[in-house]
C-alpha cells in the first residue's frame, strides 16, 4: 500500500486539546461512565425559536443555493447594522467577510496575510487553536504570558518589547476564552499607543464572547476607543456563543477592504460561500429579538457566582472572577507537589485534571493546553446541578490529597 505523507503543515500543528477533551469525554461516557463534564466551549442552550423558525422560512423559500461569497444582502445588513452599534464604524459590504464559523474566518485570515518569517503576537493565556492556526499557515507565534496579576492581560510594556519589525498581527481576545478576562477602555488606549508605534501591525481580534458579560457595560471594543486604528483592525465575530448556535458553523468579521478581499478570494476557492440557511438564521439572530442574550446573560452570571464561589472554597485552588465568557481559569498551584491516595505525585496540571478525572470523574482541560500553567480551564455553560455535583467531586478529591 502507499504511504500517505501529510503535508508538513499538518505535521506541523496538533489537533484541538478542547475537540481531543470533548472526544475523550464522550468515550467515557459511552463506556457508561457519568462524567461531570465541565469542558464544553459552547453554550448548553438551544438556539432560540424565532431563529430556529427564520432557517426553516428560508428552506421553505428555497433559500438553498449557494449565495455570493461575501454573503447574502440580508445578513451584510444585520452585520453593518450590529457592527456600527458596535464600534461607531458604517461598515459597506467590501468590508465585510462571512465563512463558516469566527474559527474558519480566522484562519483564512491568516492564510490570506502569512508568510514564512512573519510573526503574530498571541497573548496568553490564549484561546487553543490561534498558535496552531498560525504555524498551520506559514507564521511564527510569538506567545506572550500575561499573568494573573495583569489579571490576564497584555500590558503596553509586554506589547511593546513583543513587537518586531517581522510583526504582521496582535491577537486580542476581550472577553477571553480561557480566563474570561475583559479589556477595560483604558487597557485597550494603552495598547493602540503602543500600536502607534508599528503601522504595519494589524490587530484581530476576536470577539466572540462580547454579549456575554457581567458587568454593567458591554466589553469595551479597540476600534471604539482607538479609531485610528480602522485601517487595520479585523474584527470578528460569530453568532455561536452569543445565540447558542455552535452546530449552525456561521462567523463573520470586519476590517479593512484589502484584508477582506484578500479573505473573500480564498474563500471563494475553499468554500464558495457559507451555508445559505446558516446565513439566513443569522441575520434573524443579529436583528431580531434579543430576549436570549438578555436571558442567557443572567443565567451564565449566577452559575459564575457559583463556580467561584465554590472554587475559592477549596482548599488549594484559587479563582479570579471572570468578567465574560462562560470560563473559570483555577490555579492550581496549591495541589502541585501533592500525592494522590495511589501514590502518585501531581507534579503539573495535566497530572491535576486527570486525577479529577479519574477519581471526581470530573472533566476540565489543563491550563498547559493554553499556555500558562499551573491552572486549569472550566466551563460553566452547564447546569447548576452538574456545576454543584463537580464542585463536591473536586473538593472531595483534593482532600484526599497529601
Ligand atoms: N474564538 C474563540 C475565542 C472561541 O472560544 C471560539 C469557539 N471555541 C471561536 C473563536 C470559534 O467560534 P465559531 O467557529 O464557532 O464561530
Amino acid at each position: 500500500m502507499t504511504e500517505f505523507v501529510p503535508a508538513s503543515r499538518v505535521t506541523r500543528i496538533k489537533s484541538s486539546p478542547s475537540v481531543a477533551a470533548a472526544g475523550r469525554v464522550r468515550e467515557l461516557k459511552a463506556e457508561g461512565r457519568r462524567i461531570l463534564d465541565l469542558t464544553v466551549g459552547e453554550p448548553d442552550f438551544d438556539t432560540p425559536a424565532n431563529i430556529k423558525e427564520a432557517a426553516i422560512a428560508a428552506v421553505r423559500n428555497g433559500e438553498t443555493r449557494y449565495t455570493a461569497v461575501a454573503g447574502t444582502p440580508a445578513l451584510q445588513a444585520a452585520i453593518i447594522h450590529s457592527m456600527e452599534s458596535r464600534t461607531g464604524v458604517r461598515y459597506t459590504p467590501d468590508r465585510i467577510t462571512i465563512g463558516g464559523g469566527a474559527k474558519q474566518v480566522i484562519f483564512t485570515a491568516f492564510m490570506a496575510s502569512l508568510g514564512e518569517g512573519d510573526e503574530v503576537v498571541i497573548p496568553a493565556p490564549y484561546w487553543v487553536s490561534y498558535p496552531d492556526m498560525v504555524l498551520a499557515n506559514e507564521g511564527t507565534p510569538v506567545i506572550v504570558e500575561c499573568g494573573e496579576d495583569a489579571g490576564f492581560k497584555l500590558t503596553p510594556e509586554s506589547l511593546a518589547a513583543a513587537l518586531t519589525d517581522r510583526s504582521k498581527w496582535l491577537i486580542l481576545n476581550t472577553p477571553s476564552n480561557p480566563t474570561g478576562a475583559v479589556y477595560t477602555a483604558e487597557e485597550l488606549r494603552g495598547l493602540a499607543r503602543v500600536l502607534a508605534d508599528f503601522p504595519q501591525v494589524h490587530v484581530l481580534t476576536d470577539e466572540i464572547y462580547d454579549e456575554i458579560y457581567f458587568g454593567t457595560e458591554r466589553p469595551a471594543c479597540l476600534l471604539r476607543v482607538a479609531p485610528e486604528l480602522d485601517g487595520r483592525v479585523l474584527m470578528v465575530n460569530g453568532v455561536s456563543k452569543s445565540y447558542a448556535m455552535t452546530g449552525w458553523r456561521l462567523g463573520y468579521a470586519v476590517g479593512p477592504k484589502p484584508v477582506i478581499a484578500a479573505i473573500n478570494k480564498l474563500q471563494s476557492q475553499i468554500s464558495s460561500c457559507p451555508s445559505s440557511v446558516s446565513q439566513a438564521a443569522a441575520a434573524e439572530a443579529l436583528i431580531g429579538d434579543q430576549t436570549f442574550v438578555l436571558e442567557s446573560r443572567d443565567v451564565y452570571r449566577s452559575r459564575r457566582d457559583i463556580a467561584v464561589a465554590g472554587l475559592n472554597a477549596i482548599d488549594g485552588l484559587a479563582c479570579r472572577t471572570p468578567d465574560g465568557a462562560f470560563y473559570a481559569y483555577v490555579n492550581c498551584a496549591g495541589v502541585v507537589g501533592k500525592t494522590t491516595p495511589d501514590g502518585a505525585v501531581i507534579s503539573n496540571d495535566e497530572d491535576f485534571t486527570m486525577y479529577l478525572l479519574d477519581s471526581a470523574s470530573v472533566a476540565v482541560i489543563q491550563g498547559s493546553a493554553y499556555g500558562v500553567g499551573p491552572y486549569f480551564r472550566i466551563s460553566y455553560a452547564t447546569s447548576v446541578e452538574v456545576i454543584n455535583e463537580a464542585l463536591a467531586a473536586i473538593e472531595k478529591s483534593v482532600m484526599a490529597l497529601s
